[in-house]
């Protein structure tokens, strides 16, 4: 889709487990080059949403549609395929490995399971393609002097920043970031900012899951804000900051 134009549309999507309604009718979009920031209260729904985006999680009703095609129905491994690359809410690392391998293992894994086997399965063409296009996008989040450090001795915010490098070796077109700036220091959350900004710049589309409102505020092109289940409120940063249901949302407690 060009500029502007609606890349995932998600239409009346619910999910139940049991008798809870984690996911109410929900529905919002994200448009082609936007940043939305989908925020709100711990147990708002914004994982499960996540989840259902990515096909970990199948909805009990609505439509969720990419770049005009309908996913609901689709593998995790197929999305990605599509085009939509994530991160998850804990960083998932081999804290022993290196930087490129942490990245290129990431990025061959994709959800599956059993590392070793799906590695040793590869040819060598196929594993230095794999190295290449790791080391790229290390370069491209500006991790390239980490290249070959262990990953368990990175800053917790250069761990966040590898993950969107893991996630980028799918080439989306649209990332999904589960609460990436959770527990980060100001700086570090600064060069976050910067580099969503970079790769919006780009051309690339981000959805992320944040509940860290002043890190939204300035970086996102709009929000959708979630509580109980529900939208509660949706729009530009500044109109959805003084909504007085986010206000009660988030200071009500
Ligand atoms: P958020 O990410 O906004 O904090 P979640 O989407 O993680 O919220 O959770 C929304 C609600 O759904 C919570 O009440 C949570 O306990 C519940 N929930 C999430 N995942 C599951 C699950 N797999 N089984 C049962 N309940 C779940
Ligand atoms: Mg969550």
């Amino acid at each position: 889709p060009a500029a502007g134009e609606a890349l995932l549309v998600v239409d009346g999507v619910r999910k139940q487990f049991g008798g809870l309604v984690a996911v109410n009718d929900v529905s919002f979009e994200v448009n082609a080059g936007q940043i939305v920031a989908l925020i709100g209260p711990n147990g708002a729904g914004k994982s499960t949403t996540f989840n259902l985006v990515t096909g970990v999680l199948q909805a009990t009703r609505g439509r969720i549609h990419f770049r005009g095609e309908r996913i609901d129905a689709l593998s995790s491994r197929e999305i990605v395929k599509r085009g939509i690359g994530r991160t998850f809410q804990h960083v998932k690392l081999l804290p022993s490995m290196t930087v490129l391998e942490n990245v290129a293992i990431g990025a061959h894994l994709r959800g599956s399971n059993g590392v070793w086997r799906s590695v040793a399965r590869l040819n060598a063409a196929e594993e230095a393609r794999l190295m290449f296009d790791a080391a790229e996008q290390i370069r491209r989040v500006g991790l390239e002097q980490h290249m070959y450090d262990e990953a368990g001795s990175l800053a917790l915010g250069q761990q966040r920043i590898m993950e969107i490098a893991r996630a980028l070796c799918c080439d989306p077109t649209l990332l999904l970031l589960d609460e990436p700036a959770a527990g980060l220091r100001y700086r570090e959350k600064q060069q976050l900012a910067d580099l969503l900004r970079k790769l919006q710049a780009d051309g690339m589309s981000v959805l992320l899951v944040e509940h860290d409102m002043d890190f939204v505020m300035n970086l996102a092109d709009r929000l959708v804000v979630m509580e109980f289940g529900t939208r509660i409120a949706q729009g530009l940063p500044e109109e959805v900051q003084n909504d007085p249901a986010v206000v009660e949302a988030y200071l009500g407690g």
